[in-house]
């Protein structure tokens, strides 16, 4: 018995194959792996083959779209969307809500989903738990206000009622990668389903059974069919089909793709939002609690094996400190326990694929061939799994290395000497990316301060990354090649909607009344023009 046919079992696998939007294909999910499928199944152009990273073993398999399933997928989404938009709120809350409960109670079944597909622990695995609960709870409770209609300033006061409202969008695209499987694929769907949007979903190829098992799940808690569909297939041909077809283009991703999408978003003059990679720092002042700062770089570092889009790869730590965190930081990255295991103790878990385990490799090579010092870690780990890492500290890092500025996407991170907290912010905003960051001190107010000057959309001080990431009232997202648009907070819900301005006249019309010279209109309008000003200063 293997390590998964134990936890989810192949007939799950062939349940949620059977969950792909439009495609009727036979002989996929756990069969295909064991090579009891048809021939179909093992056709590389019809299904996609999805592998364990933990072993390297072929899991199950599932149906393939292509740009005609896309099409066939956001018809019916668009059908189904007009009667969801019509519902009372209510009515879609009550959906989140149950979705809410749901994601609690089946916790385990998806913890085991997310682990076997991605490679990671369950521990950062159960993350994605709590990101998806949190933002149903969040937007269940707060899309009527963000919803709502508003009066605004009309043009002329009293004379003109100015009525701004939202409506949904139509059609929202979600494109997801495959590092955080169970929040990729809904955590982004969610406040443009409570908009009264549908969605279309493609998961990464590598990752598509959590998504389908989402699909179950929400109509299970009450989404009516067709509202969220699910389209696996390459990215190269199903990407561009749905980006094609959709009004909104909501893409996480690398930022090589999102230049891509977003080029093609703006071809077909839909709004796309990006959220991309980064380069992340994390700056440890002085007068740091050494222990807090060195747990706080481990989970900021390793978390997900470093496969995250927030975690650091470029750490400042300032000269009167730097000895003792490094040689505390070293020390404890090599305790850290590696595992192929699907329980909460273990600490770091795969990379996702061997794709990731080359990347990772490369960078280290060159780095070290360039003069890097490698102060922890540095090994494949195949007798711990095919794709297994170790976490991994470096020194000497110098611009001319690959590592230094472009996104390695592993577990491994380059630790910097800095004088002082200038340098630090200065070295940390030297990056074209703009992602997350973090600021270590005894200081709070220091470390506020000093976040405001670092270039990225989340800055925790004290923190690694949940503080901000779990803010969910509050925006996330990037600047510079880290994104376009954000998540959360009302943002994330009114990017899912068009605005429409509705203004009645009910005076005088504004423009030169019958009879009356221009002239004296216009004397009119300049003096009060004069009184708005007055008016708008002193309120
Ligand atoms: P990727 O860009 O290769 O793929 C992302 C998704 O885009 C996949 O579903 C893929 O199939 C699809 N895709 C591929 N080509 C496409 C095309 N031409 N048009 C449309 N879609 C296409 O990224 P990845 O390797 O899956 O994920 C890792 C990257 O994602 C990292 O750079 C990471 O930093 C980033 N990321 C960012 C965030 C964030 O919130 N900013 C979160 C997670 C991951």
């Amino acid at each position: 018995m293997t390590l998964w046919t134990d936890r989810v079992g192949p007939r799950t696998l062939d349940r949620l194959a059977g969950e792909v939007a439009p495609v009727d294909a036979p002989g996929v999910g756990a069969a295909a792996a064991t090579g009891a499928g048809t021939s179909k199944a093992t056709d590389e152009r019809t299904s996609l083959t999805v592998e364990a990273p933990f072993t390297g073993e072929e899991i199950g398999a599932v149906p393939a779209c292509d740009p005609a399933d896309v099409e066939d997928a956001v018809r019916r989404a668009r059908d189904a969307q007009h009667e969801w938009a019509s519902l009372p709120l209510d009515r879609r809350t009550d959906v989140l809500s149950r979705f809410h409960d749901l994601v609690l109670d089946e916790r385990e079944e998806l913890l085991d989903l997310v682990a076997i597909e991605s490679g990671k622990v369950r521990r950062d695995a159960f993350e994605e738990i709590l990101d998806v609960a949190t933002n149903a709870r969040y937007y269940g409770s707060r899309a009527k206000e963000f919803l709502a209609s508003r009066r605004r300033d009309g043009a002329m006061p009293l004379l003109t009622h100015t009525v701004e409202h939202r409506r949904p969008v139509g059609v929202v695209g979600v494109i997801a990668p495959w590092n955080y499987p169970l929040t990729l694929a809904v955590s982004d769907a969610i406040p443009a389903l409570v908009a009264g949007n549908a969605v279309v979903l493609k998961p990464a190829e590598e990752t598509p059974f959590t998504a389908l098992r989402v699909a179950e799940l929400l109509r299970e808690a009450g989404l009516p069919d067709d509202v969220f569909q699910v389209v696996p297939g390459r990215g190269s041909e199903v990407g561009p089909a749905l980006i094609d077809r959709v009004d909104h283009v909501s893409f996480t991703g690398s930022t090589e793709t999102g230049r891509s999408v977003a080029r093609r978003a703006g071809e077909n003059l839909v709004d796309c939002s990006l959220e991309l990679g980064g380069k992340n720092p994390m700056v440890v002042l002085a007068d740091a609690d050494l222990d807090d700062a060195v747990e706080g770089a481990v989970h900021g570092a390793f978390t997900n094996a470093g496969q995250l889009c927030i975690s650091f790869e470029r750490l400042y730590v300032e000269d009167g400190i730097y000895d003792a965190f490094l040689d505390r930081f070293a020390e404890r990255t090599r305790s850290l326990r590696l595992d192929a295991a699907l329980d909460y103790d273990v600490e770091v878990g795969s990379l996702a694929s061997a794709d990731q385990l080359e990347k990772v490799q490369a960078h280290l090579a060159d780095a070290v061939e360039k003069g890097a010092t490698v102060v922890a870690g540095g090994e494949a780990r195949p007798d711990v799994g095919p794709y297994f890492f170790e976490p991994t500290i470096l020194t000497g890092v110098a611009p001319e290395m690959d590592l230094a500025s472009e996104e390695t996407f592993g577990p491994v991170v380059a630790v910097h000497r800095v004088a002082d907290a200038e340098e630090a912010v200065e070295r940390a905003n030297d990056s074209d990316y703009g992602l997350n960051a973090s600021v270590w001190t005894g200081d709070g107010e220091r470390g506020r301060e000093l976040a405001t000057r670092i270039d990225c959309g989340t800055v925790g001080v004290n923190d690694p990354y949940p503080a901000t990431w779990a803010s969910v009232d509050a925006p996330m997202g990037g600047m510079g090649d880290s994104g376009l648009g954000r998540r959360h907070g009302r943002q994330g819900l009114l990017k899912y909607t068009e605005s429409q301005t509705v203004a009645e006249q009910r005076g005088p019309p504004i423009a030169v009344p019958r009879g009356v010279p221009g002239k004296w209109y216009a004397r009119a309008m300049t003096a009060m023009m004069r009184v708005f000003k007055r008016v708008a200063e002193v309120r």
